[in-house]
């Protein structure tokens, strides 16, 4: 009789914090289905629920709409017949060494490996990642142990036959919407919306194109309608941003996700392909003289030195243009670097070009620059064997090799394809302007 009563304890701990969390998930859901007025489409059961809730808070006599409680189990194994306990694996503890500390005997543990083969890698285990003990009876070994290598699907082994099998989560996909208003930054505000930070991005690449997201005004408002997986009616990612609408400065954009075996990506209402948001180079009819390369031995310096940017070679005076809309943040002549220009896109992107001869007129730190704008010309100043721009693309403060990074400009649609594209894309334009703005997300407080 090893551990009862601790184990016990232990578990009823965790069950509550398990309870307690699925609650706060579910009221955090239900906040931003109110507040935020995110409506969800073809959804049923939670949402169901909290119009009920709603309903009983406005007329206090009014009968609560009660719903069926869930189904009282837990990886299949009924809950008022089972006890469930978690632990975590621990660093460099291995399968075998799980089953020793769960008290199975070495012969059965050799029975449970091998029935392990074809359905599941023991190697695959990752250490902090918890596992779940099941017992019939809380005095003797576990009968089960369940593994969940991610949100869609768990292994369970049943450690009496021994059988081991992995079962998928049915994930169903629904069609939601959310909106808001835009005060301070696009990130705070959308974050303090309940959205994701997937969601966020996702909208910037939608949208990307058109509008500025470094340059937004307080005010600009946006409508975005998606699909999110419920993977065991449970919330979990985003499958797809639909349609996206942005207004800022008295302009509507719309994005549109279109898909089909030939054509994939965002167009306008009216099916024009939205084009990327970074040129894929500085300079045009120029070769690449010297890749991106973290091993480069350097032609001056006669050593290994990684080399962070592209070099384009290209005779002087060629025009360099800006990549993206952005902001100047550096345009000075320092060390190695010669004159360059450095540009911020946005929070996350920059992009610097090297060894100018000359900025282009009006170009200094603080000049906001389109894309496709010149902001200086080809030169050989600085650490440089001949006239070239060595691009450099900088990512989160470090700098990428952007001929990797991928900014999808969508494949322009043909006449015939965008009657196609307009039929798909009403219901979606339809569910956008049908979304009511919810004003200020303080004054709908003020008002409860
Ligand atoms: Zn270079």
């Amino acid at each position: 009789m090893y551990f009862c009563a601790s184990h016990f304890k232990q578990f009823n701990m965790a069950a509550q914090n398990y309870s307690k969390n699925l609650f706060l998930r579910a009221f955090q859901g239900l906040l931003i289905v109110g507040l935020i007025a995110t409506n969800v489409y073809l959804a049923g059961g939670i949402f169901d629920l909290f119009e009920g809730q709603l309903e009983s808070k406005s007329q206090e006599d009014a009968p609560i709409h009660v719903q069926a409680p869930p189904p009282q189990t837990l990886y299949g194994y009924d809950k008022s017949k089972y006890t469930f306990y978690r632990e975590k694996i621990k660093p460099n503890q291995f399968f075998s060494a799980i089953l020793e500390h769960a008290e199975i005997p070495p012969q059965k543990s050799y029975a449970i490996t091998q029935a392990c083969k074809g359905v599941f890698d023991i190697r695959s285990l990752r250490a902090g990642k918890e596992y779940t003990l099941v017992y019939d009876d809380p005095c003797a070994a576990p009968i089960g142990l369940v593994y969940e290598p991610s949100i869609y699907d768990y292994i369970k082994f049943d450690l009496k036959t021994p059988r081991v099998e992995r079962i998928t989560r049915p994930t169903t996909i629904k069609v939601e919407t959310t909106n808001g208003v835009v005060r301070g930054s696009l990130w705070q505000s959308m974050d303090a919306g309940g959205n994701s930070w997937e969601l966020i991005s996702l909208m910037e690449s939608a949208l990307g194109w058109a509008v500025d997201f470094y340059h937004i005004s307080d005010g600009d408002m946006y409508k975005l309608v998606y699909e999110r997986k419920y993977v065991d009616g449970k919330p979990a990612g985003i499958n797809r941003l639909l349609g996206a609408y942005y207004k800022t400065k008295g302009q509507e954009y719309y994005s549109l996700w279109y898909d089909n075996d030939n054509y994939k990506g965002y167009y306008d209402l009216t099916g024009h392909a939205a084009k990327s948001r970074f040129l894929k180079a500085p300079v045009k009819f120029a070769r690449i003289s010297s890749r991106y390369n973290r091993h480069r031995f350097h032609p001056i310096l006669k050593r290994r030195r990684p080399h962070l940017g592209t070099d384009y070679a290209a005779p002087v005076g060629t025009p360099i243009y800006a990549v993206a809309d952005g902001v100047v943040s550096i345009a000075t002549r320092r060390g190695g670097n010669g004159r360059y220009v450095k540009i911020r896109h946005d929070k996350t992107y920059q992009t610097q070009y090297l060894h100018m001869s000359r900025f282009a007129k009006g170009i200094h730190r603080g000049t906001h620059v389109r894309q496709g704008q010149v902001i200086g010309y080809v030169g050989s100043t600085g650490l440089s064997t001949g006239p070239h721009v060595c691009f450099r693309f900088w990512k989160n403060g470090r700098q990428v090799n952007h001929l990797r990074l991928h900014f999808p400009a969508s494949k322009p649609l043909p006449d015939a394809e965008k009657q196609e594209f307009i039929c798909t894309s009403k219901p979606i334009v339809k569910m956008l302007d049908d979304i009511h703005f919810v004003k200020d997300r303080q004054a709908v407080l003020a008002q409860k």
